[in-house]
């Protein structure tokens, strides 16, 4: 959108012929929600989503391990729990309007040069292409055409999801998790409502690993009963929406990847490019809840480097605009690749003892102003190393809660 709007003819090709507004909640951050505001659907997302004010993470017994509020950062700032489906279908809605051409039901093939150094996609050939922006997920079959991939490989821990309905807002303002050691972990996001109904929804995870004698086969063969009675043991509290479950097919599997590039672009000889944003460049666990978050900034990165560069109006300075795009991108990506390969199997593995030491001395660390700076910065997703952070963008926000 933001290419189109710059004056570029854009085509949007998803695979999936009729995309539907479907999946659990996502936690939105400071700085997603900003890149919203710049494609001018923060108003319906926001209207749509459920304000999130803090991230606390509990043990069993109620011993507090995370407790982090938005607004120690500052008092503006909170997260969004919001509807895939809601976030999709703004965002899915604002397309044409901006001139973006989509069409449906094409699965794109790696993309190929052509003689004049423009590129060609085999699964829609009757064009050539200045850029090409390849945005397929975590399991992308075309990031390997466009730059080197030094890590693409799940991780050994996954999840079970479940939206629930929420009437009485039983969970709101919250994001909620119990652990278990490192091995057991549930979670509360409350997400709005989803497209065209008012009921206000609540999402729940269940932290597994994907294989082995307590992964996702042997979990679904246990059968509904034992895994709701273990939800219920470890989150009395989630019983409301637990008793919402019909049967394990209402559960949702959602396998993690972790992807590494050695280098997320390349150019041809007549400064012509290609380029890997969002998962399929550096899919991450979401125990930060940043996915979607890096997807977005990657966008508005992309864009202004190719304003900057002036690539819209002279297709040769694609390259010189990818080469910028990279190098802004690579800090703040690379940081929290590490910060959730390092942090996904302190809430996430069979490691006992870690989880131990988490529990002891994460929630006083928590109440250490510089620690707690450290660790909203993450949360906010404005870290740019793993020390240094931006100052988290101010949201000029649409009704009476805006400045
Ligand atoms: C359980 C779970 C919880 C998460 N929670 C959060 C959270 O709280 N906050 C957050 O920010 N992020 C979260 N994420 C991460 C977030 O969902 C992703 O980071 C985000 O969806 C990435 O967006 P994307 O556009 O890069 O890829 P995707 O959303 O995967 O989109 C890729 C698209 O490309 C299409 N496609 C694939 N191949 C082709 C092809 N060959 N040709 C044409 N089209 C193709 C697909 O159909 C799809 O529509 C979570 C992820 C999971 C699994």
């Amino acid at each position: 959108m933001l290419c189109a709007r710059g004056g570029a003819r854009v085509t949007l090709f998803e695979r999936v012929a009729s995309p539907q507004t479907v999946g659990a909640g996502i936690l939105l951050q400071p700085t997603g929600m900003a890149v919203l505001a710049r494609l001018g659907v923060l108003g319906p997302v926001l209207e749509r989503g459920a304000r999130i004010s803090h991230l606390r993470g509990f043990t069993p017994g109620g011993r507090a391990v995370l407790d982090l509020a938005y607004a120690a950062r500052r008092p503006d700032l909170f997260g969004l729990g919001v509807h895939r489906g809601s976030l999709f279908a703004a965002l899915w809605a604002a397309l044409e309007p901006a001139g973006v051409e989509v069409r449906t039901g094409v699965t794109i093939e790696p993309p190929e040069t052509d003689a004049d150094g423009r590129f060609r996609l085999p699964g829609a050939p009757e064009r050539a292409y200045d850029l090409v922006i390849v945005a397929d997920g975590s399991r992308s079959q075309l990031r390997a055409a466009v730059g080197p991939v030094s890590r693409a490989r799940p991780y050994p821990y996954g999840a079970l999801w479940f939206i629930g309905r929420d009437p009485d807002g039983r969970y709101d303002g919250v994001l909620h998790q119990v652990y278990r050691g490192a091995r057991q972990m549930l979670g509360l996001l409350p997400s709005g409502a989803a497209p065209g109904s008012p009921e206000r929804l609540c999402s729940l995870f269940w932290s597994l690993p994907m294989q082995g004698p307590r992964g996702v086969d042997a979990v679904r063969a246990a059968g509904l009963e034992a895994w709701r009675r273990a939800a219920i043991d470890l989150c009395p509290a989630a019983e409301p929406l637990l008793a919402q479950v019909d049967s394990m097919d209402d559960l949702l599997t959602a396998p993690y990847y972790d992807v590494v590039m050695a280098r997320t672009h390349r150019v041809t000889p007549r400064g012509r490019g290609a380029v890997v944003l969002g998962d399929a460049a550096h899919a991450m666990s979401p125990q930060l809840g940043q996915g979607a978050n890096l997807a977005l900034l990657d966008a508005a990165a992309l864009a202004d480097a190719l304003t900057e560069a002036g690539a819209f109006a002279d297709p040769a300075q694609v390259a010189p605009a990818l080469a910028t795009y990279e190098a802004r991108r690579r800090g703040p990506v690379r940081t929290y690749q590490r910060l959730s390969r390092w942090l996904t199997p302190v809430f996430q593995s069979e490691a006992d003892a870690v989880a131990v030491l988490r529990d002891a001395f994460f929630g006083p660390l928590c109440r250490v102003p510089p620690v707690r700076r450290l660790m909203l910065d993450a949360l906010t997703g404005v870290k740019t190393s793993l020390i240094g952070g931006a100052e988290p963008p101010r949201l000029a926000l649409p009704g009476p809660q805006g400045p």
